[in-house]
């Protein structure tokens, strides 16, 4: 440290001079006046200018003394002995005098250089706490720090978070353009930084040339470098970065300078630290409240179109420059469902502009490429390569994309239940810092809620669709079939588990083939194609309870398994049956008695034949009979007809029951085939109905003549009447054929006739027992039948009382 100052010299000279000219005044000082003002001389230069200065006073004031005020006066050798003594203990006083101010001056400037030092730490300590952004705390240390440090410049590098890189985050007093191209370079660089950084520990260069020396690299680094601090920024014992001070001259670092530096780079390392720690923090708060908003938004409306555009708006600006959400739609195409910007003119440009390029599925990176591949495409660095690349040749587009200025980019598929239905775009242009890993998790979970919002919505609406299906399917009469890819019954509606006598509960979930019976048949002839579709076809199938009934299916396969409908065409069938059948036997019916009286008549006609009056009688008895049998099957099938249309109008009058059986027995016994007995057993008190008579002579015709009919072997026809309640009941019981049990139902169905092995060829058209039904209901009384095959059969009908 230099301890004199021109001040102290000034008085060092000067004052002693001063004094020594007072010899020249007539009332010159005594000689001991004169040693009190040269010591008064040597204290001034001293305490100003220190104890060199001090002793150059003492010298001058000694030689002055001696010379000018010591006898004998001019004269350098003193008279006495006593007088050289004097001058001797001048010279040692003014020593000690020289030496007392000097050390006190030399304590004093120490102390006001370590309080300077304690204010510019101070005040590095002082910006720093008011830092908030890093940004801050690298201008507070590189700006106060310099000066702290007094040093002409300086700058921080910090490793990035890869641990691969340095980059250079603030700088300050260093020429323009110097770190250009030094922005970041890696940490494994033969760089001071990069070693500081490697081994912890600082590196001090007094001269620009020793620092080359060291590291050849930093030699092409131009501008009036001189010596060089580097030390590494150090928290909890890893260094994060370094901080470099450059000096304005060559200089050497002692213990004092290095552990100022020392203190400053600590300080610095703590400040970034703790501002790190802080914008972490409320980087983290504000994702937090982003994805609270976001989870707001998404769970606010199953509008998924609506909340998907709102939620690309919540992420601009804070989150991207520009946000976009792209959907697949049901053809696979892609479709940008929104873009957001913070200005709403830049934001209908960049759909304007989608719509002009719109994304081709193929593309080898972007939305295409993270929908097809269901992997986040992160670009922390949109590099102008990378530009060149994505606008694959087209000059404009790159220039559109050029003028952007892109920065980072991340791009995150929206997958639900492994099915990529889009993908959300950031990007960030120069304004804002690049994206980071965290960003990247923080978009990969917005993503993730934002597709499960979506397929909820979708759900929902699915769920209600099908609730409204099932609803649906659960009242047609129609049976409908849902079966998975493995063919097991993921749904069967109520009408198809009663065509298939099936329980709903006890299938579903089970295979369809093992589970109901039947059903081998219908995968033999009616399973779809894969995503095709099949039949109708109409299966004969023996259902799981062992009924046979005719089927008509048909199958749709839609990929995740196929669909079946099924309608009970059992009924339809047999009546298309028997109505064939009837064609069939009534042109035959029709044919024999017409051929029976063409050939009487013809036979009556021929002249070369002469008839005696029997043989005539005959032949016009078979013409009257089968006229007749014609006109009663005709009569059958235009009543069966008028029936049908509701056009027959039935009396309602009071009749004897009784009355009304006998006579048609009584007409029954004139045509009654040999073998028959025909016999009328009625009760005494059986009143009268009510009714049409006419119809139940009708009725009772037939029964009689079925009864006769079917008893081809003869047998007695026994009729009894009697009342039952408030019905009269008449009987027609014979001893003929008999019917299977499970076909009295059916024999009054309209044209149905039991199979013709069981009726012997007996004539007929199966309109008979149909008719006398249908009277019977109508005159609000019932017929029905109790037989069995070879045990004869018994006809019941019970008409209502007359009142
Ligand atoms: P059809 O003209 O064939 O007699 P119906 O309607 O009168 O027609 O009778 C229907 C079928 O019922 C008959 O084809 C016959 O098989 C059966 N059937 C009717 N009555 C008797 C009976 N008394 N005994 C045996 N089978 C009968």
């Amino acid at each position: 440290m230099r301890s004199s100052t021109p001040l102290g010299w000034a008085a060092a000279f000067l004052a002693p001079a001063l004094i020594s000219s007072l010899d020249a005044l007539s009332n010159r000082p005594s000689y001991q006046l004169a040693g009190f003002l040269y010591l008064l001389a040597v204290s001034l230069a001293a305490y100003l200018g220190g104890f060199a200065a001090g002793l150059v006073a003492t010298v001058l004031a000694t030689l002055g003394l001696d010379y000018f005020f010591t006898p004998p006066r001019h004269d350098f050798v003193p008279a006495s002995t006593d007088q050289a003594a004097g001058v001797a203990l001048f010279f040692v006083v003014a020593i000690l005098i020289s030496q007392l101010f000097g050390r006190r001056r030399q304590v004093q400037r120490q102390a006001e250089a370590a309080s300077a030092r304690a204010n510019r730490l101070q005040a590095v300590t002082a910006r720093l706490a008011e830092a908030v952004t890093p940004q801050q705390v690298l201008d507070a240390i590189v700006t106060e720090g310099v000066e702290a440090a007094e040093a002409r410049a300086g700058a921080i590098g910090l490793v990035t978070a890869d641990g691969q890189m340095i980059e250079i985050v603030a700088q300050r007093g260093y020429e323009q353009n110097l770190f250009v191209g030094w922005e970041s370079f890696p940490l494994a660089s033969d760089t001071p930084m990069g070693k500081a950084i490697r081994d912890e520990s600082p590196f001090f260069f007094s001269t620009s040339a020793e620092r080359d020396a060291a590291f050849s690299t930093m030699s092409t680094l131009g501008g009036p470098s001189h010596a060089l601090a580097i030390l590494p920024l150090v928290v909890e014992g890893r260094a994060i970065g370094a901080i470099a001070f450059t000096f304005p001259t060559e200089i050497e670092f002692d213990a004092e300078r290095r552990a100022l530096k020392a203190t400053l780079a600590q300080q610095a390392a703590q400040a970034i630290d703790r501002v790190r720690l802080y914008e972490a923090e409320r980087a983290l708060r504000q994702r937090m409240t982003f994805l609270a908003d976001a989870s707001e938004l998404l769970g606010s409306s199953l509008d998924y179109e609506a909340t998907l555009a709102q939620l690309a708006r919540l992420a601009v600006p804070e989150m991207a420059t520009w946000c976009s959400v792209d959907m697949v739609g049901p053809d696979r195409s892609i479709q940008r469902l929104a873009v957001a910007h913070e200005d709403p003119e830049r934001a209908a440009w960049a759909e304007r502009l989608g719509e002009e390029y719109p994304p081709d599925p193929d593309q080898p990176m972007g939305v295409p490429n993270v929908i097809r591949t269901m992997t986040a495409e992160f670009v922390p660095e949109i590099t102008d390569e990378l530009l060149v690349e994505a606008a694959q040749g087209d000059e404009r587009l790159l220039e559109i994309v050029r003028e952007l200025g892109l920065r980072s980019a991340i791009t995150v598929p929206l997958i639900a239940r492994g099915r990529a239905l889009g993908a959300l775009s950031l990007i960030r242009d120069d304004s804002a810092p690049r994206y980071t890993e965290l960003d990247l998790d923080l978009a990969s979970e917005l993503a993730r809620r934002a597709a499960s919002a979506v397929d909820n919505a979708g759900l929902y609406r699915e769920a209600e669709r099908r609730g409204d299906a099932s609803r649906a399917l659960a009242h047609v009469d129609d049976g409908v079939v849902l079966l998975d890819e493995e063919g097991a019954v993921v749904s069967i509606n109520p009408a198809a588990a009663r065509i298939l006598a099936v329980d709903e509960a006890t299938v579903v979930g089970e295979t369809a083939v093992g589970s109901i019976g039947g059903w081998s048949e219908i995968e033999d002839n009616a399973r779809p194609e894969r995503g095709g579709t099949r039949g109708p076809v109409t299966l004969p199938l023996v259902l799981s309870n062992g009924n046979e009934r005719w089927i008509s299916v048909s199958g749709v396969d839609f990929g995740d398994g196929a669909v079946y409908a099924l309608r009970d065409v059992t009924e339809e069938r047999l009546l298309e049956r028997t109505r064939s059948d009837f064609v069939a036997t009534a042109s035959h019916e029709l044919r024999t008695p017409l051929a029976a009286v063409l050939g009487a008549v013809k036979t009556l006609r021929r002249e070369d034949v002469s008839f005696d009056p029997d043989q005539r009688e005959m032949l016009m008895d078979m013409i009257d009979r089968e006229a007749e049998r014609l006109s009663g099957i005709v009569g059958q099938i235009l009543l069966t007809g008028q029936l049908d249309a509701g056009r027959l109008r039935l009396e309602h009058e009071r009749f004897d029951p009784v009355a009304l059986t006998k006579s048609v027995v009584d007409s029954a016994e004139l045509h009654l085939p040999t073998g028959i007995e025909l016999r009328v057993r009625a009760e005494k008190d059986v009143p009268a109905v009510a009714g049409d008579e006419n119809q139940l002579r009708q009725v009772i015709s037939n029964l009689v003549d079925n009864a006769i009919k079917y008893s081809p072997q003869g047998g007695d026809v026994e009729l009894r009447l009697n009342r039952n309640g408030q019905f009269a009941r008449i009987e027609v019981a014979d001893s003929g054929l008999g019917i299977p049990r499970d076909e009295h139902d059916r024999i009054f169905e309209k044209f149905y006739r039991l199979d013709p092995a069981l009726t012997r060829g007996v004539n007929g058209t199966g309109l008979g027992l149909y008719i006398s039904k249908e009277l019977v209901e109508r005159m609000n009384g019932r017929i029905s039948v109790d037989s069995e095959p070879g045990r004869g059969s018994t006809f019941v009908v019970e008409v209502p009382l007359a009142i």
